[in-house]
């Protein structure tokens, strides 16, 4: 975390009151399976869990101190009358200590693409991403609380499943840099007709800071009543027509990537666009503006377009916190593309080469055959260690072990993560899995 916090300036941002003594702390947990020493605990109700019933054991855990709802049987605690707007309000005391810009994106469609395709556009940059899709309540307060000196760039997405969610979220993040993409009438979003999403979606540009850029959708319906929420900050608007400030012309679309010419204070520049459809030109669009803001020439930023939106989950490379490098793939998993991963694992300049894998869903009864041979597989690639995750995965350990290779069997995330975590940044470890077998379990272990 990038600032040690006294319970009274928690309590004092949360309007809540400090019981016992003043004391600081070092981090902010609302799982007690992250619980570190000098930590606060904040007791978070969730749809399955309530996080009151594990005070005692976050404070057995080494919690210097909790959040909470209700009167609790500890020594220091900050009382309040909702945890989870708690939670985002030491967020914002973290969010106000960094020093770097804030980038916050939503819309209807398109915040993740965009999130995941600036922050890796900003290479030269230490950037801090939501991790997948943790847009909410408590995915921006969690992702805000990662920041650490070094960070130069926040780049949060946030969603909204309720009117009033975005207010919060922009009460959080307060952003330097607002990008809206659009608005929609998806059918999964509960927030009424268009005009109720455009007013939520328009909640970040009100809740930005008053020196703030925001980057809209000139082309959107709802781009005028935006502008006037923005007021004097400064507008920067992206589109298909040579009314926004950048714009978009002589479009050729690809089946996974397009061209065009991109047009922007007086300069035009042919520009690779990296994925299918029109909307991805709209996406890149908003990209390049940010990274404009961020102080990126327009050469470089529209090159950057050419490089695919590299996906959570697909062969992302992560850091564990022993240094291990994690190649993430979980996100989904066919034969061929757990044979594919292997090879990326095999290739990787490393001492050992781990693989934890996960059980591939839907092959029937070729299930076993199928699993068999990819320890195989990964037995004449090479690698050092397969970890399996449950008894469908079990059956390529046997096949890693029948060819005189180091095979581990677990039987849960936790087991597993609990085997690598010592390994350092000699070691290369992939997780995959199908969808279903939910590997990403044993990253968040590894990371957090
Ligand atoms: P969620 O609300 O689930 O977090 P999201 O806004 O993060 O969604 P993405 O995950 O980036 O959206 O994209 C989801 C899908 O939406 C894409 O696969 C694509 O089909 C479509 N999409 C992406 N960008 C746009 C856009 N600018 N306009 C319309 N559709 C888009
Ligand atoms: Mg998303």
């Amino acid at each position: 975390m990038l600032i040690n916090l006294t319970l009274s300036d928690i309590a004092q941002a949360c309007n809540g009151e400090l019981v016992g003594d003043d004391c600081e702390i070092n981090a902010v947990v609302t799982d007690t399976r992250k619980i570190t020493s000098g930590c606060i605990f904040v007791a978070i109700k969730g749809e399955r869990f309530d996080g009151h019933d594990y005070v005692t054991q976050a404070i057995d855990g080494g919690a210097l101190a909790v959040v909470s709802e209700r009167d609790v049987d500890v020594q220091n605690y900050v009382k309040v009358s909702n945890t989870t707007l708690a939670y985002g309000a030491i967020a914002r005391l973290v969010r106000d200590a960094f020093k770097g810009e804030v980038v916050c994106i939503t819309g209807s469609n398109g915040k993740t693409t965009v999130k995941d395709w600036l922050a890796q556009s900003l290479s030269n940059k230490n950037v801090l991403k939501t991790r997948a899709n943790l847009n909410n309540q408590i995915g921006v307060p969690q992702t805000l609380l990662e920041l650490e000196e070094n960070h130069q760039v926040a780049v949060i997405e946030a969603g909204t499943s309720f009117t009033g969610e975005i207010p919060l979220l922009a009460k959080i993040a307060h952003p330097d840099i607002v990008i809206l993409t659009n608005a929609s009438g998806s059918h999964f979003e509960g927030l009424g007709d268009l005009g109720s999403i455009a007013k939520e979606k328009g909640a970040l540009i009100s809740g930005s800071s008053s020196a703030a850029s925001v980057i809209l959708n000139a082309d959107d319906e709802y781009f005028d009543y935006w502008c006037g929420l923005a007021g004097d900050r400064n507008v920067y608007s992206f589109g298909f027509t040579a009314a926004a400030s950048l714009y978009a012309s002589e479009i050729v679309l690809g089946a996974e990537s397009s061209s065009a010419l991109f047009h922007y204070d007086g300069e035009a520049l042919p520009v690779t666009i990296a994925g299918a459809g029109k909307h991805q030109i709209a996406n890149g669009m908003a990209v390049v503006l940010a990274m404009l803001i961020l102080g990126i020439d327009f050469k470089q930023a529209t090159d950057k377009l050419a490089a695919p939106v590299l996906v959570s989950g697909r062969l992302e490379r992560l850091k564990a916190k022993n240094g291990a490098l994690i190649i993430n793939d979980c996100y989904n998993a066919s034969p061929k593309s757990v044979e594919a991963a292997i090879d990326v694992l095999s290739m990787q300049s490393v001492e050992e080469t781990w693989l934890i894998l996960g059980a591939l869903g839907e092959l029937g009864e070729q299930r076993d055959a199928i699993h068999y041979g990819l320890g195989e597989y990964a037995r004449d690639k090479g690698i050092s260690y397969l970890i399996c995750v449950g008894p469908v995965a079990k059956v390529a350990g046997v096949a890693f072990r029948d060819k005189g290779g180091n095979a581990i069997f677990c039987e849960t995330h936790n087991e597993a993560a609990t085997v690598v975590r010592p390994l350092d940044k000699k070691h290369a470890i992939l997780v995959k899995g199908s969808r279903s077998a939910k590997m990403e379990n044993v990253i968040e272990a590894l990371i957090n």
